[in-house]
């Protein structure tokens, strides 16, 4: 049965990079009907925080991307580690370091001044450990095999080869009896019956350094497959500045739906010939690792954005209203009325057509909750000068007899008005639009009369009739 994992270092939020490993990794164990599983790396107590904690599982949740069994939390499984150590060491596949930190800063010295690679040379391999000072503080390594080649078959990088003499002999166990990294994530993933490793192709190198661990152990190793890392769109790695944010600020800040982010999170370094709307349903049946492709993958936050615009149409109305209700309280700093949803829900289909982002859908639906008289945006003002005002008067005059409020009576009304004054449609739209909303970007015309109401509408007027 495949299993997978996702093991995140709880020392920041979830960035996109980090969110995309998941999804891979989540996409592959479900296609092959196996298990995904979550792991916690807080090995680094300095560096480790709950918040951030918090944070992987909340993107997580909010991706639809939880483990199929609790989180393991790498921190607690620290007797596990030291025993696998001490097992290394029992069999003879590991031995005590006693060299001390003064030593190996003379040794590193003299390798940076002969130009060498600096590796630790082996000292106490064959020593025995009699010789050390009794008590004496020592660190456990692992005896690495000193010739011939290790050769990872990538399930994306293909073959890959390190020659053996250029792996030293990697700490186990510090002299604190606390476990690596390294030792920590072979024991862990080995435990856990990972069957396939797949990551971020930072950790290339440490693959090696892990199958060494995991060859001494005789265990059973995983199939690697590490995907190239996401670039920003100049290609530079992904920086803060080319949107590498946490999932959060996708969620919160910029107004993402999370099946936007998924969508473009599987396109971002996978695809399955041209389609670029890929469900979820859709990506459990077509993924694969063959389709991982070789190359860094570069981030286009405009892709992204035409994406959520896809799936904001595609979306239910009243989920979305639900969505946008807080952000236009929180932008109009105001608490919103009972059934203000009720009437997002049916002002959405004038909303959502061109908004990208659930931002753009808030803004929009801005005026539908203004106070009378409203705040004009400059352009708005503009548009409002004495002809306009006077055109507005007509208007208003024009509506108020209208019985039914409905968009065709309101839109004949509207429509009589702009011929009795020898106007286009447009001119008499662009100052309604700027008094109804204070702006002059919004929804069609006619809908946002019949959205607001006959007698909001009117008072609206009132305010700016000559
Ligand atoms: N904890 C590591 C990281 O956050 C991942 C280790 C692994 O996937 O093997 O980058």
């Amino acid at each position: 049965q495949v299993v997978t994992r996702f093991a995140p270092s709880p020392t920041g939020f979830l960035h996109i990079g980090g969110a995309r490993t998941a999804l891979f990794n989540w996409l592959f164990a479900r296609h092959h009907g196996g298990r995904f599983l979550l792991r916690i790396e807080d090995t680094d107590r300095a560096r480790s925080t709950q918040e951030a904690v918090a944070a992987i599982f909340d993107g997580l949740e909010w991706l639809g991307l939880g483990g199929d069994e609790p989180a393991v939390f790498q921190f607690e499984r620290t007797p596990r580690h030291a025993e696998v150590a001490n097992q290394l060491l029992a069999a003879g596949h590991a031995y005590r370091c006693y060299a001390t930190p003064e030593e190996l800063a003379e040794l590193r010295e003299q390798q940076r001044a002969a130009k060498q690679p600096m590796r630790y040379d082996g000292r106490w391999r064959d020593r025995s450990p009699e010789e050390a000072p009794e008590g004496a503080p020592h660190v456990i390594r692992l005896k690495a095999p000193r010739t011939g080649e290790t050769v990872i078959e990538d399930a994306v990088q293909g073959r890959v080869v390190v020659q053996n003499a250029e792996l030293d002999d990697m700490i186990l166990l510090r002299s604190d009896g606390t476990p690596t990294y390294m030792l920590a994530v072979v024991v862990d993933d080995h435990d856990m019956g990972v069957t396939h490793v797949i990551r971020g192709d930072d950790h290339l190198n440490n693959a090696f350094r892990q199958l060494g661990i995991i060859r001494a152990m005789n265990w059973e190793e995983p199939i690697y497959a590490h995907i190239p890392l996401i670039h920003g769109s100049d290609g530079a790695k992904l920086s803060k500045r080319h949107g590498a944010l946490g999932v959060d600020a996708y969620r919160d800040e910029m107004g993402m739906l999370p099946e936007a982010v998924l969508n473009y999170l599987l396109r971002l370094g996978w695809g399955h010939g041209d389609e670029e709307i890929i469900s979820r349903d859709r990506a459990v049946e077509l993924f694969d690792i063959a389709g991982v492709g070789r190359s860094p993958s570069r981030f286009d936050i405009k892709k992204l954005e035409n994406l959520n615009g896809h799936y904001l149409r595609e979306a239910d109305d009243a989920r979305l209203a639900a969505l946008v209700a807080p952000r236009i309280a929180q932008r109009l700093a105001i608490v919103l009325p009972a059934g203000a949803e009720k009437l997002l829900t049916d002002a959405m289909p004038s909303l959502k057509p061109r908004a990208k982002t659930l931002n753009e859908i808030a803004e929009g639906a801005e005026y539908l909750f203004k106070n009378c008289p409203l705040d004009f945006d400059d352009k708005a003002l503009a548009l409002l000068d004495d002809s306009a005002r006077a055109l507005l008067g007509q208007t208003a005059d024009a509506l108020a007899p209208v019985p039914s409020w409905t968009v065709e009576a309101i839109e004949e009304a509207i429509r009589r008005v702009a011929e009795d004054a020898g106007l286009g449609l447009g001119k008499v739209a662009q100052p309604l639009r700027a008094a109804l909303t204070g702006r002059t970007v919004s929804p069609g015309i006619f809908d946002v009369l019949f959205l607001l109401g006959k007698a909001e509408s009117l008072e609206r007027l009132a305010a700016v009739r000559h």
